[in-house]
């Protein structure tokens, strides 16, 4: 059997800090518990375009679509606000999703008990909460036809479109399923089907893939409704799948939930590969932080809940994330705290090498 392979994509500002303390999580894997990985490093963003005067390198995109999984860190930073769109680091990111076809976006919010009263919500909301939200990510009115900014009359007027296919609502609504086959086997699909041509396609393709899923427990909300749900009691809720757009306001809201930007994970993935896992790219929520960069500051836990994901969406190796989450369960409750995550007085923040520390210690 060969290896397991991952392509790494540490980015631009902390991107690379946090990264190093994954590889080091990595390392642990193959000294300790003989799991070897494939490991290949590449550019992505504003250094790719440092030493190519392009996001990501042809090269680069080959390599992805051929490894397991591709983990990558944050792009862009002031120094490339003031290049030409086509170039901008962020070009990079969406070119690797858009090729990758990587279709459904998952975001948990997870809240560990030690963290609970970083939330905005009451401790017992959120304490122990565990749900992830399914957005789709490659259509609805982000990119329905037609859309822009026309002259109608003696005005303008703006104009987007909210389109779905079958297909692309069977898609997402499978890879919703598969998860919460491995979860609670309960789903909760979202959209506006009382005002939405494309809602009510969506909640009658759900449901008629929702009969390969007779285990799964289905059920349908309104958007709003949902939203109010979440901040109401989030942990009725197991797996959400939802669109485009709903989906980009469900899931900043659910990651609130929980406190930090520097502890969320996420992965995005497509199609399944000829050995029966999605295609699949991992990254913190978080971005650069061009405010922290280089001081050794970044909270690198998102980084390594990533790689979490990784071992158990792409590499089947459910066990061995959860012994990563519980390590950084063990480190927050033993106190230790980077500085994003430091509310109370006289707790002094540790570095995210310090970080990297106290979560290799735990394993
Ligand atoms: P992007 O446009 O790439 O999403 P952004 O400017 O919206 O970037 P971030 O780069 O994520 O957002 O930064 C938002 C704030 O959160 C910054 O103040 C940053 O320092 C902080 N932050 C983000 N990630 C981390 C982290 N891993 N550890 C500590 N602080 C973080
Ligand atoms: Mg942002």
């Amino acid at each position: 059997m060969t290896n397991p392979s991952l392509l790494i994509l540490p980015g631009d500002g902390i991107g690379p800090e946090v990264m190093a303390e994954v590889r080091r999580v990595i390392d642990w894997f193959g000294a300790k518990r003989g799991i070897n990985f494939d490991v290949s490093e590449d550019l992505v963003g504003g250094c790719a375009y440092d030493m190519h005067g392009v996001p990501l390198h042809d090269d680069t995109m080959a390599k992805a679509q051929e490894v397991d999984a591709v983990l990558l860190g944050a792009v862009g930073g002031p120094q490339y606000d003031n290049l030409d769109f086509s170039v901008k680091p962020e070009r990079g990111l969406l070119r690797l999703r858009k090729e990758m076809d990587l279709y459904a976006n998952l975001r948990p919010a997870q809240c560990f008990d030690a963290l609970a009263d970083f939330s905005s919500l009451k401790k017992d909301v959120v304490a122990g909460l565990d749900i992830m939200i399914v957005r789709e990510l490659t259509s609805g009115v982000y990119f329905g036809e037609p859309r822009g900014i026309f002259e109608e009359g003696n005005e303008r007027v703006g104009i987007n479109t909210q389109r779905y296919t079958e297909s692309e609502i069977d898609r997402v609504a499978r890879s919703a399923f598969e998860l919460a086959m491995r979860r609670g086997k309960k789903l909760c699909s979202m959209e506006k089907a009382n005002v939405m041509e494309s809602g009510v396609l969506w909640r009658e393709v759900v449901t008629r893939v929702g009969a390969d899923y007779p285990e799964v427990e289905l059920s349908h909300m309104y958007a709003d409704a949902g939203a109010m749900q979440l901040t109401r009691w989030p942990k009725q809720f197991d797996v959400i799948v939802t669109d485009n757009l709903f989906g980009d306001l469900l899931s900043d809201l659910a990651a609130m939930l929980t406190g930090s930007l520097g502890m969320l994970p996420s992965a995005s993935l497509g199609a399944p590969m000829a050995n029966g896992r999605p295609k699949a790219l991992y990254e913190p929520v978080h971005g650069s932080a061009p405010d922290i960069a280089g001081q050794g500051k970044a909270n690198p836990i998102a980084c390594i809940l990533s790689f979490a994901m990784a071992l158990r969406y792409s590499f089947d190796m459910g066990d061995e994330a959860t012994r990563v989450e519980q390590a950084v369960e063990a480190v927050l409750a033993d106190g230790v705290r980077t500085a994003d995550l430091l509310g109370q007085e006289g707790v002094q923040p540790v570095s995210t090498t310090q970080m990297g520390d106290a979560v290799l210690a735990k394993l």
